[in-house]
């Protein structure tokens, strides 16, 4: 089922689409909705109860190793995540961004150090909680053939019909007129494959997962929770730019609303206006501050800071050199 739906070719494919069929149906904890059955992916219920808005998520020492690997890909990283602000996670590719962002929304446990929100271990605390805390704007959104009404209200089934929440949801993800286009509106398959069904492109996809992620974010679960940490991991990477400035201007009026916006980003011009940026490099933390800091840090103080300058200035000059006179 999982290689069809995911049109996966071969098994790496396929082992790739289970494992983020599987991260992404335990973390929506919408289970009926995705007809999965539970008992597969059970949470384990109970914990100590974790604050609804911490003032900051201190990681500290935290190393992980994932199954079947010998390299870490986190190697004792200790760093702050204040609560409504912007942080960028910024690093070459492999530097473990993804993996840390998953750590933090409680997908996976570190093998050693701690993840305290304010003052509680999440190792020992209610999973579900943790999930119902935080969402994940994965970089690769999961396309469930579901109706984009489905889509766009997992783990929200109260909020299926309404439809100002899903309006908001639209306008905020720029989802307007891909919406016009479809004469079943919201209750469009997205499906390429299906009878009835339609696909939609990278960017499209990217849309209704941000609109995903602005519902989830802005209305409580069935536990009264709501998200206060939101973690876009890459997500403008399909957009055009008009869409992607609006995109960032968004994720900065999420913050505004006091959601603290962890965001994984290759475009330094982005994360520049983020008030922290900590950059890593294969596991391991080498520089933090925000951007006129790392800008401007010597080298005998952060030498890591270097690579950051480097690459911001590359990425600068690329587009200078092609402005007109
Ligand atoms: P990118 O910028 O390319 O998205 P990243 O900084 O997000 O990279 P991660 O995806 O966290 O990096 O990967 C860190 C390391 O962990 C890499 O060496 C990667 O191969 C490995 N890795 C990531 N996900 C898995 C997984 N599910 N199973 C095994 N190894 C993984």
């Amino acid at each position: 089922v999982v290689a069809v739906r995911t049109g996966a070719a071969n098994v790496s494919g396929l082992l790739s689409s289970v494992n983020q069929l599987f991260e992404e149906a335990l973390y929506v904890g919408d289970l009926q909705t995705l007809a999965i059955e539970a008992e597969a992916l059970a949470i384990p219920a109970g914990g100590t109860d974790l604050p609804e808005r911490p003032d900051a998520i201190h990681v500290e020492d935290v190393s992980f190793t994932y199954a079947g690997r010998t390299t870490p890909s986190l190697d004792k990283v200790s760093l702050v995540v204040p609560t409504g602000k912007i942080v960028a996670l910024v690093g070459d590719n492999g530097a473990g961004k993804s993996t840390l962002a998953r750590l933090l929304c409680g997908l996976y446990r570190p093998d050693s150090g701690t993840i305290r929100w304010d003052g509680v271990d999440t190792a020992t605390a209610d999973r579900a909680q943790q999930f119902a805390s935080t969402v994940l704007l994965p970089q690769d959104f999961f396309r469930w053939p579901l109706t984009l009404r489905a889509i766009v209200t997992t783990g929200r089934p109260g909020h299926h019909d309404d439809a100002r929440a899903l309006t908001e949801a639209a306008e905020f993800a720029g989802m307007e007129a891909l919406l016009q286009k479809q004469d079943r509106g919201w209750d469009t398959l997205a499906a390429k494959g299906f009878e009835g069904g339609v696909d939609f492109s990278g960017g499209q996809w990217q849309r209704i997962g941000t609109a995903r992620t602005y519902l989830r974010t802005t209305t409580a679960g069935t536990d009264g929770r709501r998200p206060f940490l939101v973690v876009a991991d890459e997500p403008t990477s399909a957009l055009d730019p008009a869409a992607e400035v609006r995109a960032f201007d968004n994720l900065r009026r999420l913050a505004g609303q006091g959601a603290t916006v962890l965001l994984i980003t290759h475009r330094l011009a982005a994360s520049a206006s983020a008030d922290l940026i900590y950059v890593l490099k294969d596991g391991r933390l080498v520089a933090q501050g925000t951007h006129e800091e790392l800008m401007a840090a010597a080298d005998d103080e952060q030498p890591a800071a270097g690579s950051y300058r480097a690459a911001y200035l590359l990425q600068a000059q690329q587009y200078a050199t092609r402005l007109p006179d």
